[in-house]
Formats: C-alpha cells, structure tokens, sequence
C-alpha cells in the first residue's frame, strides 16, 4: 500500500500569508518558511504583525475567500487519489484552509489551529505536535504504508528525507540547492511522472 503526503501551500494552494501581505500591505508578512525556516520564530512575527496593524481572523479569512487553488492543481489532485491513498500534511491552520479545501473536494488535512478571542483577534497558535510532517510519516510507516511525499520549503525537508521517496515541487533554487538528493521538477505533469517512477506499482500517467 502506498500513501501520497502533499505539502499544501505553494504546492496545491497559493501562499496565504504572501495573499494577505499583498492585500493589506503590511510587507513583514511576506515572509514565508522559504525565508525563516524556524516556525515558531515566523508565527509569533506574523501574530505580533496583526497585533500592531489590527487585524484579526476575520480580515485574513475575507483575503482567503478570494483566493483560488493553483492551476491545475484540483485536476493533480484527483490524478493523485485515483492511484494513491492521499493525505495533505501542511503548517497552515484549519481556519485558513477550510474555504480552499472545499474547491479541492475536502482531501484528507492534518495541520493546526488556532486560539482566537471573541473579537477575533488571533491569541496564539496550537502547533499539532512538533515536527508534524516528518511525524506523520512515521506513523504511516509504522501501518506499513510506504509513503511518497512532496513539498516546497525547508518546512517540508524532514518529511521528505523521512519518506520512502521525497519530491520537490516548485522549490527555490536555494531549497533545491541545499537538497540535491531529492528530485525537483516544476509542473504537475512532471510531478504525475516522478510519483509514478517512485511507486513501486506498475503505473502510468
Ligand atoms: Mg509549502
């Protein structure tokens, strides 16, 4: 059995917190963890951010609603479920996430959650367990699933090296440069290819 692990921002979905940056011109939210690899240093930047601007889930939840998958990414996706198990392994937080997983058809989505006071003003954030990504591997290992992952960011590196085979997706050079072991292409078509030669199932694209 083999089971298919997705980062899901710049993967599947555009970068939430890069969007939100955009709309409210608020510059320091554009960082990502391509930029600031230690997450706990980035989220308490991003909540001290909204403090000092304002700005609560409901303005970040009204950027989202605009937002769309990538292209082509719902059509990846449901390549992707018909020949694996997949399950979406991602550091965004179910509030973010619930508007675009519905325009991908509600795949399966481990990721966090956060605190938010009656008035919406973000608290703090509920990190699901340390190292999720590469925890969540080894728990489907341990269910004898062999497991095929791909990702973007430095986020996704431990996952990557954990699983049977790892894949970047639409990585930064850096990224790319920093981990040669692992292939790196840049389209879904090329992606659908690299799954295929790292199943060990006889399948096509
Ligand atoms: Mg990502």
């Amino acid at each position: 059995m083999e089971i298919a692990c997705l980062d899901l921002e710049g993967v599947l979905i555009p970068e939430i917190w890069i969007a939100f940056s955009e709309k409210t011109g608020i510059e320091a939210l554009k960082a990502t963890t391509r930029d600031i690899p230690d997450y706990d240093e980035l989220m308490t930047m991003r909540l001290a951010e909204l403090d000092k601007a304002g700005l609560g889930l409901n303005e970040i939840q009204e950027v989202i609603s605009t937002l769309s998958p990538l292209e082509g990414a719902a059509d990846f996706l449901n390549w992707l479920r018909e020949r694996f198990q997949v399950v979406i392994l991602s550091d965004t937080f179910y509030e973010f996430a619930g508007p675009l997983m519905a325009q991908l058809g509600y795949p399966t989505l481990l990721c966090h959650k956060l605190t938010v006071d009656n008035t919406g003003r973000v608290t703090d954030y509920n990190l699901r367990q340390a190292n999720p990504k590469r925890q969540a591997i080894c728990a489907f290992k341990s269910l004898y699933y062999r497991t095929i992952a791909t990702g973007d960011s430095y986020n996704d590196t431990t996952m990557l090296a954990e699983a049977d085979a790892g894949i970047l997706f639409s990585a930064p050079q850096n990224v790319i440069d920093e981990f040669p072991q692992f292939p790196a292409v840049h389209t879904y078509e090329d992606l659908k290819k690299e799954f295929v030669k790292a199943s060990i199932r006889d399948l096509t694209v």
